[in-house]
């Protein structure tokens, strides 16, 4: 059976990944659009959640493709009227507002997806499997982009709940979270926050793994030149650097994956996969390290911002 998916919020990620990612996905179709300033010609479109569900649109499943302050409210929403729900990284502008959705899916026999789609990049799995066979050393994440560039007018990143420079940073923890093998946790971090924003622009963080191995993660939203979305694994067995967000992965120096960026087509046949079986997949982990981060991180204040 086909999942009828409605995108809810027509901005950047729903134009650049999930229309074509939908478009390329068996078992899964666009059936509306829901936005307050967008239309999209040739697909049924709503102001409002609340029209779409009043309406005959037949639909299944829904992708919340807006900003983490507003999901939770349009997920439960979505979950009260019998929808699956697909939600963008992070799955919520705070941890504690997550887990009663997972509840509320659960007892609807409903698929709530919070969706990490770096897990979803070519190099992931294959850094995992590697690593689960090597002793790590140390691991050192650098994750520097130009927020000018990449998330030019979005106000909300900077507003509480936005994460700030944590929202591509929490694409890295999603990754690391994945391929070690054992559990991390952070030490120690920084956060600077502009004089005149309410979310951090850079972000260093010292965390280690069970087994005591040191993890330094760098985030910094005002790279210009070439941008950065790299780790790199010291092991006994020499260094495994995931880079270009996980597109491409080397083993001291030998390239063993270069791929094309697949991510939102893992993320949909996923999502195909769990409706399917009206299972749910909510893992809170990388959001936990911001959460942490941001609990434990000594917060300086730098420059105003002038976006
Ligand atoms: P965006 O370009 O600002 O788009 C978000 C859309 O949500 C807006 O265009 C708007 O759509 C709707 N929206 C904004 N504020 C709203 C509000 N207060 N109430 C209701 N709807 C609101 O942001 P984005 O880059 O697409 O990011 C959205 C989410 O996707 C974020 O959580 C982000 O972390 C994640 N993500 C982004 C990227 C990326 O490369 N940009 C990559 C992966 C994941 P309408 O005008 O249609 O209502």
């Amino acid at each position: 059976m086909v999942c009828r998916v409605a995108i809810v919020g027509l901005g950047k990620i729903a134009r650049d990944q999930h229309l074509p990612a939908i478009a390329a996905t068996p078992g899964v179709e666009l059936a509306a659009i829901v936005s307050r300033n967008a239309s999209l010609p040739g697909t049924r479109c709503f102001e409002r959640l609340e029209q779409l569900f009043a309406s005959d649109t037949p639909i299944d499943a829904v992708a919340l493709c807006t900003p983490p302050q507003v999901r939770r409210a349009q997920a439960a929403t979505s979950l009260a009227a019998g929808k699956h729900v697909m939600l963008e990284k992070p799955p919520g502008a705070t941890l504690a507002e997550v887990q009663p959705l997972a509840a509320a899916a659960s007892t609807a026999g409903l698929t709530l997806f919070a969706t990490w789609h770096s897990r979803y990049a070519a190099a992931v799995a294959p850094a995992r499997a590697l690593l689960a066979h090597r002793t790590i050393k140390s691991v050192r994440i650098d994750w520097r982009e130009d927020v000018r560039v990449w998330h030019p007018g979005q106000a909300w990143i900077f507003e509480p709940g936005g994460l700030g420079v944590f929202d591509p940073g929490i694409n890295a923890l999603s990754i690391l979270t994945a391929i070690m093998p054992r559990p991390v946790y952070v030490t120690a971090a920084t956060l600077d926050f502009p004089a005149n924003r309410d979310a951090p622009i850079a972000a260093q963080l010292d965390l280690e793994d069970t087994d005591g191995t040191p993890i330094r993660a760098e985030f910094d939203f005002l790279q210009t030149g070439p941008q950065t979305w790299d780790i790199a694994v010291a092991t006994d067995a020499g260094t495994l650097t995931l880079s270009d967000g996980g597109k491409r992965l080397t083993d001291s120096g030998t390239s063993l994956i270069d791929a094309e960026n697949q991510e939102y087509r893992g993320l949909y046949a996923h999502f195909e996969n769990l409706v399917a079986r009206r299972e749910s997949d909510v893992d809170l982990a990388p959001l936990r390290l911001v959460a942490d981060a941001f609990m434990l991180g000594q917060r300086r204040t730098v420059a105003p911002f002038i976006g």
